[in-house]
């Protein structure tokens, strides 16, 4: 009997557990190696003996993602309304700019004249000319700052696919989200809904991990991969090796060509980036703290950005009389920030919890923080050429990347599901020959996505 073909894939994120699900349906042997204890990346979520259960990074997935997973029956739909802090004022988004004249104005303007303006070529007159200034620079400018960590002007407009319309449109969608409090179809894709797993996203990967076949090493790092002309050979660990015959990277791509001896295969990508978060997680006394799901704050003296409260979106996260919040701050990976533990964190932003939600220190019960070094693929614009080009396939034929962090793309949970369907069709296709219609130079952001003269998306890609 011929000898099954066997696919080594780096990291037990969404995309690397996804990929290989798909790779062992198609009749491959595939093992994944993981450098952390757990799985799950930047979608890992805890449940804890208190009965609070609180996520790393998404607070929702797609009901179409659900499906594909095969979770539906374990999901239910989540309410979420989000808030932006500006100065004193609160508003909800997005219908609550209409308190304030001067955005609508900002808005309305932008979206009558927009029509008779140049392509903008950065991110900040693409925001201008979209938004109006007064929005831009209150709002969006600050934001986009923060979790970048360049200025705008230095930001490609590709990060524009990230960023809600102004068109009536869109207004009545939110109209309508209004009305059915909270809860509807997703406004770029008709019959998707926001739906959460009961229980958490540890659902996700509880299913993706049942998968019969599925061998997983967590623990695992890759510290060597050995290449011979134009295939990898051997991937080192610490106590062993394997030589597969193909593999996928879902790990940071500087990860990869640390380790690879041909350093030529990666080079162009070294200037690429990413930004770090750090998240500190508050179990509270307090049976509610937040209005809705998200309250933002893009003001730049403030470090953090955004503030979640889980409950708000499904009572069951939380046990009776308590909730938990989660701060989110950017930072870069070497900055003091970054290394701060969870006290520092709090003393950081203290007065401001006092301030806007009454929250003094004796309220808190617990506080801890999660850190990710790679949560965010920094668009810019010098580098915008190379991360335009990023594909599932490298200068290696048995090499492939995929996912929001092994291919640099700023992919949500379902977009990542769908970059490891593609890769595993790409290996099989070139394992059995056959002429495969996917686009393998699949880029987010590349320009053809975009449909209006001004570089605004139809549609996010996921
Ligand atoms: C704050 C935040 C909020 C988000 N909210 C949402 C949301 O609401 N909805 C949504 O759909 N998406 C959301 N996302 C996006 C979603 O989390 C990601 O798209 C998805 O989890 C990325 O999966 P991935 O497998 O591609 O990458 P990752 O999750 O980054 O997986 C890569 C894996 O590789 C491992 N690794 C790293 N280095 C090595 C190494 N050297 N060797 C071996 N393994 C290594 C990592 O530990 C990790 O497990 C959010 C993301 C963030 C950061």
């Amino acid at each position: 009997m011929k000898a099954k073909k066997t696919v080594a894939i780096l990291g037990a994120g969404i995309t690397g557990l996804s990929a290989a699900k798909k790779l062992i349906s198609m009749g491959f042997d595939v093992e994944v190696f993981e450098k952390e204890a757990i799985v799950g990346g930047l979608a890992r979520s805890f449940s804890d003996p208190d009965g609070f259960i609180y996520d790393n990074g998404p607070r929702f997935i797609f009901s179409t993602l659900a499906e594909k997973l095969g979770i539906s029956d374990i999901c239910s739909s989540v309410q979420y309304y989000e808030y932006l802090y500006i100065g004193e004022k609160k508003y909800q988004f997005p219908l609550g700019f209409i308190k304030n004249p001067l955005y609508c104005i900002s808005v309305g303007l932008s979206m009558l004249t927009r029509k008779f303006k140049s392509k903008p070529s950065h991110l900040q007159d693409f925001l201008y000319v979209y938004y109006g200034k007064k929005l831009s620079n209150d709002i969006l400018i600050p934001l986009i700052e923060k979790w970048s960590g360049q200025p705008c002007d230095k930001v490609s407009i590709d990060f524009a696919f990230r960023l809600l319309p102004t068109s009536i449109t869109y207004i009545l969608y939110s109209l309508v989200k209004k009305l059915r409090r909270g809860k509807t179809e997703d406004y770029y894709r008709k019959s998707r809904y926001i739906v959460y797993p009961e229980g958490g996203n540890r659902r996700i990967f509880e299913a993706l991990l049942s998968t019969p076949g599925l061998s997983v090493h967590v623990d695992q790092e890759p510290l060597q991969i050995t290449t011979d002309n134009d295939r990898v050979t051997q991937i080192q660990f610490k106590d062993s090796s394997i030589s597969p015959d193909y593999v996928i990277s879902t790990i940071p791509i500087p990860s990869l060509h640390q380790i690879i001896d041909k350093k030529s295969v990666l080079l162009e990508y070294q200037t690429l980036s990413y930004r770090a978060i750090s998240i500190l997680f508050l179990k509270i006394h307090k049976n509610k703290v937040l209005e809705g799901l998200w309250d933002w704050f893009p003001e730049s003296h403030l470090p953090f950005y955004r503030i979640s409260e889980y409950k708000n979106a499904d009572s069951r996260l939380a046990p009776k009389g308590k909730t938990l919040i989660s701060v989110e701050f950017a930072c870069s990976a070497d900055s003091e920030l970054a290394a701060f533990d969870a006290t520092q964190l709090y003393q950081s932003i203290e007065e401001e919890l006092k301030k806007r939600y009454q929250l003094s220190r004796s309220d808190i019960f617990e506080m801890k923080v999660e850190r990710s070094f790679h949560a965010y693929p920094v668009l810019k614009k010098d580098t915008e050429q190379i991360h335009r080009t990023i594909s599932h396939s490298t200068k290696l034929s048995n090499l492939f990347l995929a996912g929001r962090t092994g291919a640099f793309q700023y992919k949500m949970t379902e977009g990542c599901y769908q970059s490891a369907m593609d890769c595993a069709e790409l290996i099989y296709a070139m394992e059995h020959k056959k002429d495969l219609n996917i686009d393998q130079g699949e880029t987010a952001t590349s320009s053809q996505n975009f449909s209006d003269s001004f570089g605004r998306p139809n549609a996010i890609p996921e």
